[in-house]
This record gives structure tokens, C-alpha cells and sequence, in this order.
């Protein structure tokens, strides 16, 4: 098909061509003495995007899945408690993979389309008086219903509550398109990958790890052979990693990093903020709705949106990608046929959006759908010209 394909499913991202030239090198002896120079400030810059001064950041030849088991397995025991909600495909795999670690995972169900219930958390945590629960895991934006939870609000309930919960956090679709403050919000272990906010291919688990989550290392019992982080604390401050690093990753981030800094990390948050506020002026003029309850969970990366009853969002999706070129995500699990996704993180503007919700449209309308034709993008070129 001619023209190139628009990609917004929430990730993989479109990668900014200067990100991809960057990744266009040959290879390099990682061992040499002027590798350090490349690596010392990509780790140095990655601190910056979680907004941590006291904590470390690792670049892991991996996802985001490992990242979660990264966080986990150096800081906990099996048989510790942790607690968490599940709304979303994301949240329930974080949860699922934590069981396997063996750990005790007290979670609750909370309907998909709403976030962390904060009132509850305080409530569960005042109740854990002997402080049996080790560590709070939860999802800061779940991709699968385009709902961001508050992660100051958790912050408050722990503090509320005087509980010493460790505050592990999955900023998978997050990190670097959302406000993230590391340091302020007390997290003690962030994880992302590099193929959402990041823009770059998946393959690199990107984790940070406050003082006491490093500290909690010496007494965690969970079996870790490769995703132990005592390796790359060793190799790390010397500018070196404890195997062959993929190189082209690492300058890859590196641009990533710069670009981000470049357009300054205020920035960024507010342009996924206004770009993603048009996407859902968009959705309110097709007379449609997002999975997304209220709009305090709205999320500024992803949009689900929910089609009428009688309609299945994979024939929608299959529509976009076979007759336009343009990639949405599915619906996963719960939600699958129920709602398609606009992913609307990392390196975009507002044509390039345009694009996006225009294909929608016709991709509704050749389903049934009883939208009014160029409705959505009316309303998104409205806002954003208004706003500019
Ligand atoms: C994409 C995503 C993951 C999984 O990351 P992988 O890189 O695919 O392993 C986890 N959590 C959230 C919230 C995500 O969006």
C-alpha cells in the first residue's frame, strides 16, 4: 500500500527519524575506554524523565514485563504481601505475574473504566495495622481502558495511613508522556519500556529504584539470576554493563532523552494534554463515549472508545488497517470488541492526529456506525486551533 502507515495503537510509537538515524551505527567494543561516554550521561539523563535526584536508574536489555519482575524479585520474599486493584488487561498481568513470583497478592476488582479507589486504599492500609502489606503495586495509566490512576492521591493514603508500603508503580504508557514525579510522589520502584513515551523500538526495560528499594535488596529472598540488579550496580557507575548491551539502543535513547529534555519535560505533558483533549472533543461530537468513567481517569496517551452495542470494535479496527493504512488497538480481554483505541503518546501533533481520528471516521461509517461525517475532526481542529 502506498503512503506509510499510521500507527496509533499506544505502543509501539512512531519513532521520530532522528531516533532512528541515531540507532543507524555500526558496532563498537562496549569494553573500550571511551564507551563510558556515551553511557554515564544516557544513565544520568534517564533519572531526569522519572524526575529522581536520590534514585538509580538501569537500562535492561528487555520490556516492560520484565521491568515488573525486576522491581519485584530484588526487593521482595515470596510469601510477602502486596497489594493492588485490578481495571484493566495491564493491572490483571501485573498481578498474575507477581502470583507466579510467589508472592501473597491481596487485590480488589474495580470496575474497568476507573482507576486506584483511593478512599479504600487509605482505608485497607489504617486497617494493616501490623504492616503486613510489603508493597502497593499499581498502574499508573492502564493502556487497555485509557485510565491514568493518582499517583500523588497514593502517595497521600500511605502517608494518611503512616504505612511503610513500599510504592511500586507501572508507568509502562506513562513515563515521559505524563507527569511522573519520582521523587515527590515517594515511589519506590518505577518501571517503563522504551516503545511507548520513550518512541523507540520495544527492548529495553527502563527501571528506577529509590534508596530504600535498593536498601530492600539486601534481605529480598525472590530467586533473580539475569534481572538481578546488583550487576549492573557494579558495572553501571563505571559507565559499563554486566553483558553486551544492544548499542544501538543506548544511542538510541540517548536521542530520545535529548528530545525530551530539548522540548523540556513540562512541555511534553502539556502537549499530550491538549493533543489528547482534542481526541476526545472528537469522540463527544460522533456522540460517542470512552471506556474512561469520569474525566478525573482520563487518560492523555490513550483513548478507548466504546461502540454502540451492536457493533464489534474489531470490525472497526480491521476496517482502518485493511482500507486506510491506519493502525488502532483492540479492545483486550474484558473490554475486546467493545472498544478500539486511539494511542495518542510520544511523537505526534495535531495533524498528524488529524489523520487519525479522520480514519476513524470513515472506518465507522463503512461499519454502520451513525456518526456525522468529519463531525470528529471538526471538533478536534476546533479545540486545537482555539487552544494553540
Ligand atoms: C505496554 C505495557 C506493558 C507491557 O510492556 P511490554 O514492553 O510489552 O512488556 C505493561 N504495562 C503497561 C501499562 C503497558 O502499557
Amino acid at each position: 500500500m502506498a503512503g506509510r502507515n499510521h500507527l496509533y495503537i499506544p505502543g509501539p510509537t512512531n519513532t521520530p527519524d532522528s531516533i532512528l538515524q541515531a540507532m543507524h551505527v555500526s558496532m563498537e567494543d562496549h569494553r573500550s575506554p571511551i564507551f563510558p561516554e556515551l553511557v554515564k550521561p544516557v544513565l544520568a539523563d534517564l533519572k531526569k524523565i522519572f524526575q529522581t535526584e536520590t534514585g538509580t536508574a538501569f537500562a535492561f536489555p528487555a520490556t516492560g514485563t520484565a521491568g515488573w519482575e525486576i522491581g519485584i524479585t530484588n526487593t521482595l520474599s515470596p510469601g510477602d504481601k502486596v497489594l493492588s486493584y485490578r481495571f484493566g488487561q495491564f493491572s490483571h498481568l501485573w498481578i498474575d505475574l507477581a502470583k507466579r513470583l510467589g508472592l501473597d497478592v491481596e487485590y480488589t476488582e474495580v470496575p474497568w473504566g476507573e482507576g486506584v479507589p483511593l478512599d479504600h486504599l487509605e482505608e485497607r492500609l489504617k486497617q494493616d495495622s501490623a504492616h503486613e502489606i510489603k508493597a502497593l503495586l499499581i498502574c499508573h495509566n492502564e493502556t487497555a481502558t485509557g485510565v491514568t490512576s493518582d499517583l500523588a492521591g497514593v502517595r497521600k493514603a500511605l502517608d494518611a495511613a503512616n504505612h511503610p508500603a513500599m510504592f511500586y508503580v507501572d508507568g509502562v504508557s506513562s513515563i515521559a508522556s505524563l507527569d511522573f514525579r519520582m521523587d515527590e510522589w515517594g515511589i519506590d520502584v518505577a518501571v517503563s519500556g522504551s516503545q511507548k513515551g520513550f518512541m523507540m523500538p520495544a527492548g529495553l526495560a527502563l527501571v528506577a529504584f529509590s534508596e530504600k528499594a535498593l536498601a530492600a535488596r539486601e534481605s529480598a529472598k525472590c530467586t533473580r539470576g539475569f534481572l538481578d540488579i546488583k550487576d549492573h550496580l557494579n558495572a553501571n557507575p563505571g559507565g559499563y554493563f554486566p553483558y553486551t548491551p544492544s548499542t544501538p539502543m543506548l544511542y538510541g535513547l540517548r536521542e530520545s532523552l535529548r528530545l525530551l529534555l530539548d522540548e523540556g519535560l513540562n512541555n511534553v505533558f502539556a502537549r499530550h494534554q491538549r493533543l489528547a483533549e482534542g481526541v476526545r472533543q472528537a469522540v463527544a461530537a460522533w456522540g460517542l463515549t470512552l471506556c474512561a468513567k469520569e474525566p478525573k481517569w482520563y487518560s492523555n496517551s490513550v483513548s478507548a472508545v466504546v461502540v454502540p452495542e451492536d457493533i464489534n470494535a474489531q470490525d472497526v479496527i480491521s476496517t482502518a488497517f485493511n482500507k486506510y493504512n491506519l493502525s488502532l488497538g483492540g479492545g483486550l480481554s474484558e473490554v475486546a470488541g467493545k472498544v478500539f483505541r486511539i494511542g495518542h503518546l510520544g511523537d505526534l501533533n495535531e495533524l498528524s492526529l488529524v489523520s487519525a481520528i479522520a480514519g476513524v471516521e470513515m472506518a465507522m461509517l463503512d461499519n454502520g456506525i451513525k456518526i456525522e461525517a468529519g463531525s470528529g475532526v471538526a471538533a478536534a481542529c476546533e479545540y486545537w486551533r482555539k487552544t494553540a
